[in-house]
């Protein structure tokens, strides 16, 4: 029987980063996911994998930190002897306006938004099978900008360039680097967001509705299928119309 294949997701214990989990597990991919600290929600995210048939393990990492990529790269390594698929999804925010933003605020997104996704990326480039896949999770603010996002934009826009970047350096050893520039997803990260404006983001998207985390988990199954594998350096907006 032929061995299953290995995908790493960054912050798979919430929201997008948990269905694109439960997803790459439906496809057949063992998963090994991080999370910062919601040690409940990844064990549900383990056995949301599990019953699907596939191995699933939950690692407490942060992206923001190096050693701990290395680290995790090195151990996946030597556990399962391979990576195909790499989604670099974890992210957060830190929204205000620029005058109100605090040099805090502004390091914060870069460290665990652009700085993860390289450590990430740098670490498992190099152990990636012929025909892997990188993904990464970008944003519609990152493509269009958006009012009290300059930092996350900031970061959203630079894992773009990236992407584009890796996706020539890495073409000759067929390993495709893509980025997934989602709209308006209902996950935890919308919670600070009132029922007023989320009902005025709905007008603004032309399917009016928001997207689920399952919307950006069937295109990333999509770009790390074999069925894309001569898609590369290209960001995918999935956001019902937000940006046409
Ligand atoms: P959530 O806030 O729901 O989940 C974030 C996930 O990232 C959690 O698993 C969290 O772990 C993990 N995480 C946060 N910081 C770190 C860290 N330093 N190291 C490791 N893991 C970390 O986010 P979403 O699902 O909404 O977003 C996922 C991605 O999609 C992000 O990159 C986001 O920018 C992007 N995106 C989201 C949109 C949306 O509308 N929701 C729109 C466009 C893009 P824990 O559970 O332990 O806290």
């Amino acid at each position: 029987m032929e061995d299953k294949k290995l995908a790493i997701v960054t912050g798979g214990s919430r929201g997008i980063g948990r269905a694109c989990c439960e997803r790459l597990a439906k496809d057949g991919f063992d998963i090994v996911f991080t999370y910062q600290s919601n040690e409940e929600a990844a064990k549900e995210t383990v056995k949301l994998c599990e019953k699907e048939g596939v191995k699933a393990e939950g690692i407490k990492r942060d992206v923001a930190n190096s050693d701990e990529c290395q680290k995790l790269v090195d151990e996946v390594v030597e556990n399962y002897g391979k990576i195909d698929v790499l989604v670099n999804n974890a992210g957060i925010t830190r929204d205000n306006l620029i005058f109100k933003m605090s040099d805090e605020d502004f390091a914060d997104v870069v460290d665990v938004n652009l700085k993860g996704p390289f450590y990430m990326m740098r670490a498992a480039s190099r152990k990636m099978n012929k025909g892997g896949s990188i993904i990464n999770i970008s944003s519609y603010a990152g493509v269009n900008g958006n009012i009290g996002q300059v930092n996350y934009s900031a970061t959203k826009a630079g894992i773009i360039g990236m992407t584009k970047s890796l996706a020539k350096e890495v073409a000759r050893k067929q390993i495709t680097v893509n980025a997934i520039a989602p709209g308006t997803i209902e996950t935890d990260m919308l919670n600070q967001v009132g029922e007023k404006q989320l009902d005025e983001f709905k007008k603004a998207i032309p399917m009016r509705r928001i997207g689920t985390p399952e919307d950006i988990a069937g295109a990333v199954s999509f770009l790390a299928s074999d069925d894309s594998n001569y898609i590369t350096g290209q960001v995918l907006c999935v956001n019902g119309g937000l940006a046409i």
